[in-house]
Order: C-alpha cells, then structure tokens, then sequence
C-alpha cells in the first residue's frame, strides 16, 4: 500500500506537464483533473468583466511554439518544456536574427542549465525562456520563431468545493493554480488541498462550513471576491496554501489581523508537529491572502509554506520540479494542515463546575493511582483546563499557557465534561471582540 505522500506525489506529477496559465485550457485541464478527487464547481467569467478596479483578461491558449536554426533544428522547444513561452506570449511567426530576437530571451546566468518562468500577463509582448547554456549555444544567423498562441475574448476559469458543515460560518482554503511545470509553486497546493477537502468530506462531524478555492493567482481571487461578497463575509478563518511540498522548515505568514485565530491555531501546531519553523508577520506583498486581508476584506486568512517565494533559488525555475518535493514533505504539510483545522473545529471554552478548590480528581479515577514526585502529562492537563476554564479561556489559549499539544487539552477536556466537571460554555456568549471585524460586516466598506 502506497503511502498518502507518494499519493500526492503521483498527483502532482499527473499534474506536472500540463502548461497552465490564468486562463485558457490548462488551468480547465487541471481543475478537471482535481474534479475526479472533489466534486470541484467551475466558475466562467468573461473576458472583459471588471472586478473591483481589475478586468478579466483575455483568454489564452497555446499550441506549440519553437525556435529553429537555419538548418531546421528546433534549438528552443515549448513541446520539452513549457516553461520555455513568456506566459502569456502573442502569436507571432517570422525570421529574425538572434540580435532581433535577443530583447525577448530570458536566462538566469547564475544557473545556466535552469530555464527562468516568466509571465507577461498584463501587457501583451512576446518571448522565450532558456538556459543560458542554450543561448550560448546559438550562433549568429537566422532563426525561424513562433509561437502558435491565441489571445482572445474567452473566460477566466476557477474551481471551487463548498462543504457544508455544522455552521454556516465558514473555513477557507485557497491556492493558486496557475502555474505551468512548476511543482512546489504551486502543484504542491494544489494536491495538499485536495487531500484536504477529501478528508474533510469523509469526516463524520464538521462545525464549520469549508470553502475551497482553486484560482489564477492575484486576478483569481480578486474575481471570486468581487463576485461573492456575501460568501466571503461568512469566512471566519483562512488559509492559503502554497510552496509546500520541499524539504524546508515551515513558515507560517500571519494574517493582516495578525492575532486572529487561525494565526494562533497554526503557530501552535507547527510548534508541537515540527521542528524550526518560522512565524512571519503579515505584509502586503506574497499570494492571494493579499486580496483576503486587503482592508475591505480584512479576513483572517494566513499563508502556509515551507519555503517563502522568491527566496529559494530553485523559485520560478525549471528546477522547481518534481525532485525538489518530497513524498514525506507533502504528507507533513497535509498533517499540519489537517491538526490546525481540528484546532479550529474544536476550540470552545468550558466552565469548571467545581471551582472552589480542585475537585477530587482520585475518587474519579482521573488522578494517579498512589502518590509520588511527578505527574503524568494527561493529569496535568487536566488541571491546567480545570484551573482556566472559566469561560473565558478558549482550549487553545490553555493549551498555549500550559505549552501542551492541543490535542492532549482537548483529551483532558472531553473527558472531564464525561465526568460531570465541565460544562461548554455556547459559542453566542463569546466575547464580541472574538468575531470577525471585517469592514463588510460592519457596513462601512466604500462603494466598490
Ligand atoms: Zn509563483
């Protein structure tokens, strides 16, 4: 039996070859090919249509594109490896000289055997990524260029898996999938998420609702946002998952809020499930939790990686390829994903019903059998969540104070409700400061 690491690896390389972009079939393929794990619903949005101050841009498609030399060699060729086409590229087919082609190659002559990744999205222009060892390697002449693209009124395509749960507030999960042979930005995610939203339907009990999101980057959810403010109000909590699948230590980039709950859920759990990981704060710049917690939003939505964009040298290269993630790495990101959202799920406050003194935990059966030195470590969680619940203290801030595991204070706690010594305080009598205070909700966002 195969395990869920080499799971999500096979995905991702199911997934590897495709050539994606913000739009156009690539990122249809794709989405199809995540439909047959999660019964994903296709947005189409046309070209053309403005959301907040963007527009949906014009469709884009690609069939093949090379260079030839004189003698009729492809010496560039998009069909080995489409991160040879700028993203995004017109269609053009001429004869030129390598001095006239020159202003539309692009290399990274520090790596000379890495082809760069990049796009041209939003002004239309034309060109080709190489290696620098292949530029090298073309001699002065003529050359044979084209790029059998189209750019054309069309659709914006996005994913998207609504999963009902307990409550209609709602968790968000986003990531980007517009990213052609590209695997830890961003097929990494994608697969994570994926498995994410599989195991989240199998789960007998959810409290919240979950929303997953499978977008273009940037102009994808500035249109789901645009398009579904309603929805978005509901979002409590949010993560968006990207560059997850290399061998790095996890780096958590907190939401614009910067103490919101899932901030608190995720440093928690990386700090008890991993080792060396890295709490950021919030900055305007990086992936779609840009749009999530722009002011208007101001969502609680996070950022979860391994290693951060644009500072890993394999980033935006051919060598950010199927070698540089990791089966075990795919399958601790998707452990750490799946503890914090059971962080979420179930942190609730509790008030003790005895709390004048401790209560006899012995007569229970809840302490330890005969005295001693110490104590063991299910006992004292269960005194740290007797001694803080007074409704005040969600399970999670004890399991902070008392630098326990979530997971121990949540045992602690269910097993003391069992026994008559706790009693769950209702979510509605929580503190007004806990719930969300996005602009939206208190109607004051500008006419947008
Ligand atoms: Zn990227």
């Amino acid at each position: 039996m195969s395990s869920i690491g080499d799971e999500l690896h096979r995905f991702a390389a199911e997934l590897y070859p495709i050539c994606r972009s913000i739009t156009g079939d690539g990122i249809r393929r794709t989405l199809k090919a995540i439909q047959r794990h999660i019964p994903l619903q296709f947005s189409e949005v046309p070209t053309g249509t403005t959301v907040f101050d963007w527009t949906v841009p014009k469709e884009w498609n690609i069939r093949d594109a090379y260079i030839k030399d004189g003698s009729g060699r492809r010496v560039v060729d998009f069909r080995e490896n489409n991160l040879h086409v700028l993203n995004y590229s017109v269609p053009i087919h001429a004869t030129m000289s390598l001095s006239e082609i020159r202003p539309h190659l692009f290399t990274i002559p520090e790596h000379p055997d890495w082809i760069p990744y990049r796009t041209s999205y939003y002004k239309e222009d034309w060109g080709f990524c190489l290696s620098h060892n292949q530029l090298t390697a073309m001699a002065d002449g003529s050359y044979e260029v084209c790029i059998d693209s189209t750019l054309a009124d069309g659709n914006l395509t996005y994913g998207e898996y609504f999963l009902p749960g307990g409550s209609s507030d709602e968790i968000l999960i986003s990531c980007h999938a517009c990213h052609p042979s590209l695997a830890n930005d961003n097929l990494s995610g994608l697969t994570v998420a994926t498995a994410l939203a599989r195991e989240l339907t199998e789960r007998a009990n959810r409290n919240y609702s979950y929303r997953f999101l499978f977008l273009p980057g940037t102009i994808g959810s500035i249109t789901w946002l645009a398009r579904n403010r309603e929805a978005a109000s509901r979002i409590r909590h949010g993560l968006v998952l990207t560059c997850i699948g290399n061998q790095a230590a996890f780096h958590y980039k907190k939401s614009r809020r910067g103490d919101a709950e899932i901030d608190r859920a995720v440093a928690h759990v990386l700090s008890h499930l991993t080792d060396a990981a890295e709490i950021l704060e919030f900055s305007p710049y990086g992936y779609d939790e840009r749009q999530y917690c722009s002011p208007g939003f101001n969502l609680a939505v996070g950022c979860l990686m391994r290693s951060v964009w644009g500072t890993f040298p394999e980033y935006h290269t051919s060598a950010d390829n199927l070698n540089f993630i990791k089966p075990q790495c795919l399958a601790e990101s998707l452990r750490v994903c799946a503890a914090a959202l059971e962080v979420l799920e179930n942190n609730k406050r509790y008030r003790n019903l005895n709390p004048f003194c401790e209560p006899q935990l012995g007569r229970r059966g809840l302490y330890r059998p005969t005295g001693g030195d110490s104590i063991a470590g299910e006992i004292n969680a269960r005194l740290w969540v007797l001694n803080l619940s007074d409704g005040e203290h969600s399970l999670l801030d004890i399991a902070q104070r008392a630098r326990l595991p979530f997971s121990a204070i949540l045992e602690a706690a269910n097993l003391l409700q069992a026994n008559g010594l706790l009693e769950l305080v209702a979510p509605e009598t929580r503190a007004e400061e806990d719930l969300p205070t996005n602009a939206l909700k208190r109607n004051t966002a500008p006419n947008f």
